[in-house]
Formats: structure tokens, C-alpha cells, sequence
């Protein structure tokens, strides 16, 4: 069957984005193809009963495929819908989202997904791996470098200074020394940070790239090395050295300021964040009375807008930078019923629970541990807003809660415009108080 070519009509679409078709009891997934589309599909792998397939000649085209903005969308792995109408693409979110929560036996309403009013150019960091003289974005599920001049999902300033980077690394020929190229653009203040990920701190000519990047580009405010000498798929190495300005940006967001380091998490997209973020104070209903748990807390932004409306709020999070960040960031703000406590989630969390009404949780795409869902469960804690940026761990954490908790709608929110991503947040409300 392989390199056989069919013709097929996709009737839907799976959570990776890709096309699925049904033929004779065989079900093939194929690359950049939407439901209602058919054509002549190449099948390029087989097993039992699926296989994956190419288009090979498409005969009927879906009204909502567009011409990608971006040269290289369907070759590097980042943007999954590049070539799909930004209102069909909400959609499509919504529709994984079904099948998702589905496919777990929660029954749960999803709300449509709220839009990006721009969704090119959102992306405030951009993480660009360097190899054997290449500079790009990784082809999918794979290391092969696809070069880019410029990504329509960056901030058009990180496009412009990392086409400036780039040059002068090749001019000076110091390119072997790097492994990433990292720079971070804060929307709100303008300011950037560029972070050098090397394989050693000691490059002849690093004064003269830093002299002409920095007069090239005044928004840049801080340089940092980052030194990695192992070779796995961690990005950043622990050791660092600030060879321009402070070891910090500073942004403007939700009314207030943050400092970010190199390895402190920030939303990625600005303009959405605020929404996320408005939506979160709207369902978690917080007060003056109430006391929130923070888990996940990044450099404290939600902890510290949420900290205006609320008694207290105490923030968690395992990054010893990112809690640096949280704390100063309560001072510059004048915020004195924030605190930040340098832990890992998935240590005892019940010190934390003991007097809290609220809990946040804004986990990586692991979603949570079994055992800080059990500590929840039984803290009799009375209402979780969880935030989820994996509607796959989502629902399975979901299914432990539910005899618990009472689950409200799913909202999404569009944080990764022409990505098969999608943020989401819902509220848990206590049904019961334990787990016997
Ligand atoms: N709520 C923040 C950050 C969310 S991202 C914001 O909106 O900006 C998730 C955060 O969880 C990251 O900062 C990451 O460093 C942190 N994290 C990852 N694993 C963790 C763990 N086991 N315990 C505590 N924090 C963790």
C-alpha cells in the first residue's frame, strides 16, 4: 500500500491538526488537509489498521485554506495551521476541544474560543537553534534545520535583530560556539532581552557582537550567556553571565511592571495574556475577603494582579530565577500581601492549603501530579481555577476531580494563533469535602 495513491475525503480532524480520512475500514491521517476536502493522497507509511498520507493532488479545496503568510509554514514545525483561515482555525480549536473532553467522558460544555484581534506577530520569545552553520526553527518531530528570514508569528523587532545576530555571528565565524539564539521582546515597555546559549563563556570577538547589536538596537537591555555544555534537549544550562545591562527586562502588563530573566516563564503573547488574565479575575470571583494559592506562579503576574482585589495571595513555583523575579516584582509594585515561596508542586502542598479559599493552577503541559490532586481533593479546598495550556492532561485531571468538584464550562482562550494550541480555563467548584 505504501506510495499508493487514493482518493479520500477528509471528514475531520485530529488533536495533532492533521486531516483524517476513512477508506474500507482503514483510517489515514494526512498532513495539511481540511474536512470537506478530498483529492488524491499519497500514502507515505502504513500500520495495522491506519496509515499517513501527503496530498498528492487536491481536487476539492476547503473555502477556508489561504496562501500561508510565511514561506516556510508547512516545512518547520511550528505552525500546524498555517495555511487555514484565522476564523476557521478558532474553530478547529473548538472542535479538537470536543473531541477531547469527548473522548474522556466529561460532559462539558466549551465555549467558543476567544480570538486574538491580531494574530500575527504575537510571539514576544523566540528560541532559534544554531547548527553546522544553520540558523532556524526544527522541522517536525525531527532536528533538520529550516532556515527562516522572517516568522510571522515573531514580533517584527526579534525578526529584525535576530537577522542582525545572525550576520554578525557569521562575519565574525564564532557560529560553532552557539546552540540557541534566544531573544524576548516585552510588548509593553519595548525592552529586549537576547540570551546567547553557548557551548563555552569563552568566544574571541562576543564584545564586538554585543557593541554592534546594542547600538544597532537601543530596546535591547540586557545580554545574557548561558553556557551548555551537555549535548540532550534541554535548551538552557545553568551557568549564566550577563555581558550587557541587567540581568533582567522589565515589561508593562495588566497595569503593572515585571521584571523576566532568562529562565523565568512569561506568557508569550501579550495582548491575549490580558485577556486570560481578565477571565481568570472574572471566574475566580476573588474578593477582599479571600486568600489565594498561587501554584505555578512563573514571576508572580497572576498572583500580583489578583493580589489587588484579594485578601492575600501566596505564590509556588520551582524556578529559583522566576521567584526572584515574583518577589521583586511585588516590591517595584508596592504590593505587601503577595508572597512567594521557592517549592516544587509536586512536594507535600498541604503547608500551602491549610488557610487558603482559592487555589490557581497554571501547570506546564504535564498537567498536575496524583498526589497534589489528592491534597487538593481532601484539603476540601472551595474553588480551583485551573488554567491548562494541554486540553489532554486537562481532561485527565478533570476525571479525578469530578466526583468532587463541579465542573463549569471550558473557556479557551487563543494564545498561539496558527498552532494547534489553545489555553483554557475553568473553575471547580467543592461538591464534597474527601476522598472516602
Ligand atoms: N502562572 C504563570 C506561569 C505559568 S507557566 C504565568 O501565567 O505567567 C508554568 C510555571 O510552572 C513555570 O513558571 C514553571 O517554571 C513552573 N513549574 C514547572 N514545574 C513546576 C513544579 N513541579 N512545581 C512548581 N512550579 C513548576
Amino acid at each position: 500500500m505504501k506510495n499508493d495513491i487514493v482518493d479520500l475525503k477528509c471528514i475531520d480532524i485530529t488533536n495533532e491538526g492533521q486531516g483524517v480520512c476513512k477508506k474500507d475500514g482503514l483510517v489515514v491521517f494526512v498532513k495539511e488537509m481540511l474536512p470537506d476536502e478530498e483529492g488524491q493522497i499519497k500514502i507515505i507509511k502504513e500500520k495495522k489498521n491506519l496509515a499517513y498520507g501527503i496530498i498528492d493532488n487536491l481536487k476539492v479545496k476547503s473555502k477556508y485554506r489561504i496562501m500561508p503568510k510565511c514561506p516556510i509554514s508547512s516545512k518547520c514545525g511550528g505552525c500546524d495551521f498555517g495555511y487555514v483561515d484565522y476564523g476557521y482555525q478558532l474553530q478547529l480549536k473548538k472542535n479538537i476541544l470536543e473531541s477531547t473532553f469527548k473522548n474522556m467522558n466529561l460532559d462539558l460544555k466549551i465555549k467558543d474560543v476567544i480570538a486574538a484581534d491580531n494574530p500575527n506577530n504575537y510571539r514576544n520569545k523566540v528560541q532559534i537553534p544554531v547548527n553546522n552553520h544553520l540558523f532556524g526553527f526544527y522541522r517536525n518531530y525531527s532536528n533538520d534545520i529550516v532556515e527562516f528570514d522572517e516568522c510571522n508569528c515573531q514580533s517584527e523587532l526579534s525578526n529584525k535583530i535576530f537577522n542582525t545576530l545572525k550576520k554578525i555571528i557569521l562575519d565574525l565565524k564564532i557560529d560553532d560556539y552557539f546552540r540557541h539564539l534566544i531573544i524576548k521582546h516585552a510588548k509593553g515597555s519595548n525592552e529586549v532581552m537576547i540570551g546567547l546559549v553557548v557551548k563555552d563563556f569563552n568566544i574571541s570577538g562576543i564584545e564586538e557582537l554585543v557593541k554592534e547589536v546594542t547600538n544597532r538596537y537601543r530596546e535591547i537591555k540586557s545580554i545574557i550567556l548561558n553556557l551548555k555544555e551537555r549535548d540532550d534537549n534541554v535548551i538552557l544550562g545553568e551557568k549564566e553571565k550577563t555581558i550587557f545591562g541587567n540581568n533582567y527586562i522589565v515589561d508593562y502588563a495588566l497595569g503593572l511592571k515585571f521584571r523576566i530573566s532568562l529562565k523565568s516563564f512569561y506568557q508569550i503573547n501579550y495582548e491575549q495574556m490580558h485577556k486570560l488574565y481578565d477571565l481568570i479575575l472574572d471566574l475566580a470571583k476573588i474578593d477582599k475577603d479571600i486568600k489565594v494559592l498561587d501554584l505555578y506562579c512563573g514571576i508572580g503576574t497572576i498572583s500580583l494582579y489578583l493580589a489587588k482585589y484579594a485578601k492575600e495571595v501566596f505564590g509556588v513555583e520551582i524556578v529559583k530565577e522566576a521567584i526572584i523575579n515574583a518577589k521583586a516584582n511585588a516590591e517595584i509594585n508596592n504590593i505587601n500581601n503577595a508572597y512567594f515561596y521557592l517549592d516544587d508542586a509536586n512536594n507535600d502542598m498541604n503547608k500551602y492549603l491549610k488557610d487558603v479559599d482559592v487555589v490557581v493552577l497554571d501547570p506546564p503541559r504535564k498537567g498536575l501530579n496524583k498526589q497534589l490532586i489528592d491534597s487538593l481533593i481532601n484539603s476540601g479546598i472551595k474553588k480551583i481555577v485551573y488554567v491548562s495550556c494541554n486540553p489532554a492532561t486537562l481532561a485527565r485531571d478533570l476525571n479525578y476531580f469530578k466526583d468532587y468538584y463541579d465542573i463549569s464550562d471550558i473557556n479557551p482562550v487563543d494564545m498561539f494563533p496558527y498552532t494547534k494550541h489553545v489555553e483554557c480555563v475553568t473553575i471547580l467548584k467543592l461538591k464534597r469535602k474527601t476522598i472516602n
